[in-house]
């Protein structure tokens, strides 16, 4: 067991929180993986999930938060619930390409804003008055650079008829929210909440929802049992339309716990310092680099890095010594390396594996 004993620092599924062992021992005693996802007992794991994610990301009354499979069915659900024909993406990389794409395999026609890979955006451009949607990656994991949500803001305040949705999936706990200036948001939890993968959240406003009834009545598809009209009727009764992934929703109801005893202003400043170490230390270095070279756009939770002889050396002297990193995305697999920094990632793990580079 102890061989195998080794700490991920990939961009996820990454390392699990210390605790998610015990709480799956303490789920397996209390049956949780049997329980109706009609009883009572779900009920209280449905509401105490969600009440607990509202209190760690301040998410305001009048939002509604739903459950999913994943971060990429988020995506496709808030295409066809919230664009008839017109979303407008900022693409700087593979995760907000994937939301472009799906709305085109939606037969929407988006338009998109792309930056270099690695660069940020022009933020000074004018959204096309057709647009009525805006979609944002606020961290992109395949290069690191992260959108200030000052920027997403100025442009909600700009074009205050149209409605945002913000991918927050390896930026989230960390990245505060100021939920007044954004329609929807969403996650899968096997990166920053460092549970197992299969369950996604989704977070909308009412504004999502009229616009779900709107496109309804009016005839476009706006899907089938996770449409949000369909997914809001089950959460009033504080249910999902079908049997959903309840450990990972008891899961997630633990760590929110943990990190609301924390504290979110803790964890973000940690997130902070970690973050300035990491960087501190490539920028420094005579032959690795951070990828992303603008300071002000770099991410605090996934960070790339130009390696000197490859990323394959790295990645497996690493690995022999317990350590993950993550490889580069896509075509730069082989000359890159991602190391996440979410909560779970502590500062004396990371010091030891940056001493072995
Ligand atoms: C991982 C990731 C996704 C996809 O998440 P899934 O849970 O695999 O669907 C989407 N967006 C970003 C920014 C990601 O990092």
């Amino acid at each position: 067991m102890e061989k195998n004993k080794k700490i991920f620092f990939t961009p996820g599924p990454t390392q699990l929180y210390p605790n998610v062992a015990k709480h799956i021992k303490d789920a397996l005693s209390n049956n949780i993986c049997s329980i109706s996802h009609r009883s009572r007992e779900f009920e209280v794991i449905f509401s105490e999930t969600t009440e607990s994610l509202k209190r760690l990301l301040n998410i305001p009354n009048g939002f509604h938060v739903f459950f999913l499979s994943s971060a990429t069915e988020a995506m496709e659900r808030i295409i066809e619930n919230c664009v008839a024909e017109h979303s407008f993406h900022f693409i700087g990389g593979s995760f907000s390409e994937r939301f472009y794409i799906i709305a085109k395999q939606l037969m929407k026609s988006p338009e998109k804003l792309e930056a270099e890979f690695g660069k940020g955006f022009e933020f000074d451009l004018e959204i096309p008055g057709k647009t009525e949607l805006i979609c944002f990656t606020q961290n992109e994991t395949s290069s690191g650079v992260a959108v200030d949500m000052e920027d997403i803001y100025a442009i909600k305040k700009k074009n205050p008829e149209k409605l945002v949705a913000v991918d927050i999936v390896s930026s989230v706990p960390y990245v505060n929210i100021e939920y007044s200036l954004v329609d929807c948001t969403f996650f899968s939890v096997q990166k920053g909440f460092g549970l197992p993968a299969g369950l996604g959240v989704l977070i909308v406003n009412d504004r999502c929802i009229e616009k779900s009834k709107l496109l309804s009545n009016k005839g476009y598809n706006i899907g089938s049992y996770h449409s949000l009209l369909s997914l809001l009727s089950k959460a009033e009764k504080r249910q999902t339309v079908e049997t959903p992934n309840i450990l990972d929703m008891y899961l997630l109801r633990e760590i929110s716990k943990e990190l609301n005893n924390i504290g979110i202003e803790k964890i973000r400043e940690e997130t902070e310092e970690k973050a300035n170490m990491i960087y501190d230390f490539f920028d420094r270095h005579e032959l690795y680099s951070p990828f992303v070279q603008d300071k002000g756009i770099r991410s605090k939770t996934t960070i790339a890095i130009k390696t000197p002889n490859g990323s394959g050396e790295v990645i497996n002297r690493l690995s022999e010594k317990g350590f993950v990193v993550g490889s580069g995305y896509g075509v730069h697999k082989n000359e890159q390396i991602r190391i996440a920094n979410f909560p779970m990632h502590r500062a004396g793990d990371i010091k030891k594996m940056l001493r072995l580079i």
